[in-house]
């Protein structure tokens, strides 16, 4: 039996819908400027160059109707509501014909990001993490299995902030849809069961401050609701 010689962190986890089974979360990748929208209010020209990634440490998540702690270091922290993919089977060099077969299930999640920091940081060339990989940066609700609602290639997404809506779109509307996107980020990365995916999130990004209630919906996929504390 391994000695460990300080305590090990517990494996972080998202709830999937209708079962007590739990999803083991061992990487977070997230797909930067996903939508032409939101790339143009970011300051790019969305076009097809490949999607770049960026990752967040698996214990950043938090669950659906959890609090999010305001971070330090900024006053300027936003919502980003995404698509969330979860891997159940893993590999390399998967062509986006047999990517939705690696594909455990979906869920609604929001990539909480420090504009301030990784505005800095982009400046001057730097690495985000300071940026996008703060504690409690990777709200996930519940996963729906896709062997229950399928693949979802279209639908309406969705971000409300205290009821008014900030960000609305469809996820057709992806620069680089699923299939694709796994394709690029298993020629960078062997992934692994357990590995999330952020897709990217649509125009209307926006800061939020303490109090604030985020609820974002994705037309087949759920709903999420969290709180900022
Ligand atoms: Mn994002």
């Amino acid at each position: 039996m391994t000695k460990y010689a300080v305590e090990p962190m517990d494996i972080p986890t998202v709830a999937i819908a209708g079962s007590d089974e739990v999803f083991p979360v061992r990487r977070i990748y997230c797909v930067g400027r996903n939508y032409a929208e939101h790339a143009r209010e970011m300051g790019s020209d969305p076009d097809r160059d490949p999607p770049f990634f960026f990752m967040k440490p698996n214990n950043t998540i938090i669950p659906n109707g959890a609090d999010f702690p305001y971070p330090s270091m900024s006053d300027n922290v936003h919502y980003e509501m995404e698509l969330v993919v979860a891997i159940g089977t893993g590999g390399k060099d998967i062509p986006q014909d047999m990517a939705t077969g690696h594909i455990f299930g979906y869920g609604c999640g929001l990539d909480m990001t420090r504009r301030d920091l990784q505005f800095a940081m982009r400046e001057k060339g730097r690495p985000w993490e300071i940026g996008k990989a703060f504690d409690g940066s990777a709200p996930c609700a519940e996963l729906y299995r896709a062997s229950d609602i399928g693949h979802p290639s279209s639908g309406a997404i969705w971000l409300r902030v205290n009821g008014e809506i900030k960000q609305t779109a469809d996820i057709s509307d992806l620069i680089w849809n699923i299939p694709e996107t796994i394709e690029h980020l298993s020629s960078l990365f062997e992934l692994q069961p357990g590995d999330l995916i952020y897709t990217g999130t649509p125009a209307g990004v926006g800061p939020v401050v303490a109090g604030d209630v985020m609820n974002g919906h994705i037309e087949g996929v759920g709903d999420i609701t969290i709180k900022v504390v």
